[in-house]
């Protein structure tokens, strides 16, 4: 099958590359940024999703496609580009799929389309409401209603997968990584809150820094820790395969994430012991990030099998940290 897989440039996107390339897929990625990828039954198209030359190049003789790419930012000043990669941009890859006769269009939704940071019941499934409450939900609910556009009008089979929050296990332990930085230690938390505007946060944080680097362990305004899933790149990858070779999944939206969630002070505590970094904890206003989200339908009607639990994600993420630290 010939596949193209959009933001093949990034966390996800490469790693379905390298699996689709494996199990004997011909895949063309496309991406903004090369990926300096080389090998056997690969190719790429380096342009913006809202550019509909590059796009209709990259769709030629295209039987599927992954839609990965999109532009995730929570910061302001990223608005006009974020609606033009994810909302324009989907339009000009759906339309183009539509007039290339794509068989089946997979696209990367997100749980802050319900948004999960606000739930009105938990387990959060896929009949919550879906009142997306921050710009980028609202990109990706945006970017969901056109897919359902087309799934009506019968351009081909659309599957929407809501991903859970996602990260390569060696970015856990990674200070200047771009989720588990500020999400797991203090400093860059602080950077990021003032890069957000947020000063009176920033200054919350600051007069807890022990002087030293240091884990955050954040909780609400009424002291309750910060629990959601962390999913696994590999998980989603095996996710991802369902979306595209399973025929029930043809039409579906589905919540795609590790089974269990994972709660803040115990997994915490085992960062500070592999790194040595104390925990400092910090109540910061507001309702705080407190979720599960069910992925019962992926598992019961597309198999679906997560292996990659938080615990043996950490083991790699110390192995990787280890080897940063040698260099
Ligand atoms: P990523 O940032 O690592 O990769 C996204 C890729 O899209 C990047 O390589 C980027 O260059 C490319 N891109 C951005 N704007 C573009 C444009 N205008 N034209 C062409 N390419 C563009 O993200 P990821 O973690 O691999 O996420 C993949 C998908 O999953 C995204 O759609 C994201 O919104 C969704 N998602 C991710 C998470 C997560 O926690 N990682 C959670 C929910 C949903």
């Amino acid at each position: 099958m010939k596949v193209l897989i959009t933001g093949a440039a990034g966390r996800i996107g490469s790693c379905a590359t390298d699996r689709l390339l494996a199990r004997g897929d011909t895949v063309r990625g496309m991406d903004r940024r090369a990926t300096g990828r080389s090998a056997a039954g690969y190719d790429e198209v380096v342009g913006s999703f809202d550019d509909a030359g590059a796009v209709a190049r990259a769709m030629e003789g295209v039987e599927a496609v992954l839609h990965l790419g999109a532009f995730m930012s929570w910061a302001a000043k990223d608005r006009p580009a974020m609606f033009a990669a994810n909302v324009e941009g989907t339009r000009v890859l759906l339309d183009a799929a539509a007039q290339a006769g794509v068989k089946r269009f997979v696209f990367a939704s997100s749980g802050e389309v319900y948004p999960e940071n606000a739930p009105q019941f938990l387990p959060v499934t896929e009949d919550h409401p879906l009142l997306a409450n921050s710009p980028y939900g609202l990109t990706k609910l945006l970017g969901e209603e056109m897919v359902r556009f087309h799934q009506r009008a019968g351009s081909f089979e659309a599957v929407i997968l809501r991903f859970s929050h996602t990260q390569n296990a060696e970015e856990l332990l990674d200070e200047d990584s771009f989720f588990s930085g500020p999400r797991f230690f203090l400093r860059p938390r602080v950077a990021q809150q003032r890069g957000f505007g947020n000063e009176a946060v920033a200054r919350l944080l600051e007069a807890a820094d022990p002087g030293a680097p240091a884990h955050i362990l954040a909780r609400n305004e009424a002291g309750r820790a910060f629990r959601m899933h962390i999913t696994d790149t590999r998980d989603m990858i095996q996710g991802l395969e369902l979306a595209l070779d399973r025929p029930e999944a043809a039409g579906g939206v589905f919540n795609l994430g590790a089974t269990e969630p994972v709660d803040f002070p115990a997994l915490l505590e085992k960062m500070s012991a592999i790194t040595g970094y104390p925990v400092v904890t910090v109540d910061l206003p507001g309702a705080g990030v407190y979720y599960e989200t069910s992925n019962a339908k992926m598992r019961t009607e597309l198999g679906f099998r997560p292996e990659w639990t938080i615990g043996r994600m950490l083991v790699e993420a110390a192995e990787a940290r280890a080897a940063r630290m040698r260099k």
